[in-house]
C-alpha cells in the first residue's frame, strides 16, 4: 500500500514517525503531542476553531445521541471496505465518526483532516489506528486517486479536491441535513421555524449509487440540549434573549434526520 498522505511542500509522500511527519526532501512536521500534524503552510489553522464549539460537539457525540448515523454509516461502508484500503475523513472535526468507523474496520487506514487543530488534537488523543492532519479542504495533501473511501460529514463540499483524491472505483460516502433536522431546536428557537432545502451540493460529476435517509427522536436533558444548541450556527445566530430561554429549558424533544448518499466517479463513456 502506498502511503496517501503527501508533503504540502514538495508532493512527495510524507511518512509517519514517532514525533515528525517527513518527505524524502527533508520536509519536516512535527506532530502535536497527542499526535495530529499541521499541514497547513501559510496562514493560521485555527477556523472551526472555537472551543466552547468543540467541547460542546466533543460531549454531545461522546453521549451517542448521533450513534444511529453512526450505525447508518456502517451499514453504508461495510459492503465496499478490503484490506488495505484506504478512507479519509474531510472535515473530521473531534474525529468522532473516524475513530468509530476505523475501530469497525480494522482492516482499513483511516487519514481524518481538519482546519481545526484544536479538534484533531482530540481526535489524535483518542486515535487506535487513525492518523490525523491539519489541512484546507481546498488544498488536500492526499496523493491523487489514492482514497477508496471518501467520508464527509456535515461540511462544505470542494468536489475538485474530492475527483482528484478519489481512486477510479473510490466511493464517496456524503452525509447532510434532511429537511426536518433538528426542527425541535428551531422551534424553541425561532416563531417561524423553516425545514432544509435538503441540497446534497453535489453536481453530476458524481454518479449517486445509493441514497438513504436516517431519523431519530431524541429526548435531550438539559445539558445535552445546551451542547447540541452550542454545536450549531443557531448558537451565534440567534437573538440573545430566545437562545438564553432555550438554552434554559429542562429537557426538548427534536428530529433528527440524515441523508446519507453515496456517490462514484462519473465514468467516461
Ligand atoms: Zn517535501
Amino acid at each position: 500500500m502506498s502511503f496517501p498522505v503527501i508533503c504540502p511542500v514538495c508532493k512527495k509522500p510524507l511518512v509517519f514517525r514517532e514525533k515528525t511527519a517527513v518527505c524524502e526532501n527533508g520536509h519536516s512536521f512535527d506532530r502535536s503531542k497527542e499526535g495530529s500534524v499541521n499541514l497547513i503552510l501559510n496562514g493560521s489553522a485555527s477556523a472551526g476553531d472555537d472551543p466552547v464549539m468543540i467541547a460542546a460537539r466533543k460531549r454531545f457525540l461522546e453521549k451517542g445521541h448521533y450513534d444511529h448515523l453512526l450505525f447508518a454509516m456502517k451499514e453504508a461502508m461495510k459492503d465496499r471496505v478490503f484490506s488495505g484500503a484506504v478512507a479519509a475523513d474531510a472535515c473530521c472535526g473531534e474525529g468522532y465518526y473516524t475513530n468509530a468507523l476505523q475501530a469497525a474496520f480494522p482492516e482499513v487506514s483511516f487519514y481524518g483532516f481538519d482546519l481545526s487543530k484544536r479538534a484533531l488534537r482530540y481526535a489524535a488523543k483518542e486515535a487506535e489506528k487513525a492518523l490525523f492532519f491539519a489541512a484546507n479542504i481546498s488544498s488536500v495533501p492526499i496523493s491523487d486517486l489514492s482514497v477508496n473511501i471518501l467520508i464527509h460529514v456535515f461540511a462544505p463540499v470542494n468536489e475538485k479536491e474530492f475527483l482528484r483524491i478519489l481512486a477510479p472505483d473510490g466511493v464517496l460516502i456524503h452525509v447532510f441535513p434532511g429537511k426536518d433536522h433538528l426542527m425541535g431546536i428551531k422551534r424553541a428557537l425561532y416563531a417561524s421555524a423553516r425545514q432544509n432545502d435538503e441540497d446534497s451540493g453535489i453536481s453530476d460529476a458524481f454518479e449517486k449509487v445509493s441514497g438513504e435517509k436516517v431519523t431519530k427522536i431524541l429526548s435531550l436533558d438539559n445539558e445535552s440540549l445546551r451542547d447540541l444548541i452550542t454545536m450549531t450556527p443557531y448558537f451565534y445566530r440567534t437573538p440573545k434573549d430566545s437562545l438564553e430561554k432555550a438554552l434554559a429549558l429542562p429537557r426538548l424533544e427534536t428530529e433528527t434526520d440524515f441523508i446519507i448518499n453515496v456517490y462514484r466517479k462519473k465514468r467516461e463513456e
